[in-house]
């Protein structure tokens, strides 16, 4: 029987948005070590390679000529422009992780994650990670020090745009200040509850009952 539940089960896709100064790059990180066995989808991007960044780990870097033939041909789950560069999601992301019953995340913007949730319905649980009010996150957003003052009025009101459809998403969760490791865990917690809710319980249940009865 416990073979059946393992084949049985399917991954769940969780959507993790998080405006600038969420601190959701630290959180997914911690996420990450928490719960190795979790896919991460490396997302396709135009946008410039960072010098940290690798090629096939943190993004698929592409041309815009690249990246719309992949949008003419299909192969991608969702898409979308983000500060002039194209974001999107390889479908064969999806199925590569999901296929094996495990769990995926997808690190993107709002409107990805819409069309996600269109697409996946209950098989995606969408978590929003937010700052703990507009201060704290504007002071976040000041303390990498890097940016111009019109820099980062661009970004806390794009922040302020994404955070708007917050009420779309399944959770909200703050990032309280200092506390990245809780917040990972109470995300780990979502996960972990998600799993156990009855519809994707039901191959235990059916397992008392003969095949007629339920
Ligand atoms: P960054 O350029 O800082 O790596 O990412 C900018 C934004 O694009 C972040 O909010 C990130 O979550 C989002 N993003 C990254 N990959 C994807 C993707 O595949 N699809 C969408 N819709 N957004 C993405």
């Amino acid at each position: 029987m416990s073979e059946n539940r393992e084949s049985e089960r399917t991954g769940i896709v969780f959507v993790i948005s998080g405006p600038s100064g969420s601190g959701k790059g630290t959180v997914v990180d911690l996420l990450r070590t928490l719960c190795p066995d979790m896919g991460l989808s490396v997302s396709a991007t135009t946008r410039e390679k960072r010098d940290y960044e690798q090629e096939g780990v943190n993004y698929y870097f592409k041309t815009r000529e690249q990246f719309e033939k992949m949008i003419a041909g299909g192969e991608l789950l969702e898409y979308a422009e983000y500060n002039g560069n194209l974001y999107g999601t390889p479908k064969s992301e999806l199925e590569r992780v999901t296929g094996e019953g495990r769990d995926l995340i997808l690190e993107i913007e709002v409107k990805g994650a819409a069309q996600v949730k269109e697409l996946l319905g209950k098989r995606a649980v969408c978590v929003m990670l937010i700052a703990p009010s507009g201060e704290e996150q504007e002071r976040r957003l000041r303390g990498r020090g890097s940016d111009t003052e019109e820099e980062i009025a661009a970004r806390v009101r794009r922040a302020r745009e994404e955070i708007r459809e917050a009420p779309r998403y399944d959770y909200v969760v703050v990032n309280e200040t200092g506390k990245v490791q809780q917040c990972a865990e109470t995300i780990l917690g979502i996960m972990q509850s998600e799993h156990l809710r009855s519809d994707r319980m039901m191959s235990y249940i059916r397992d008392y009952f003969e095949d007629d009865e339920l």
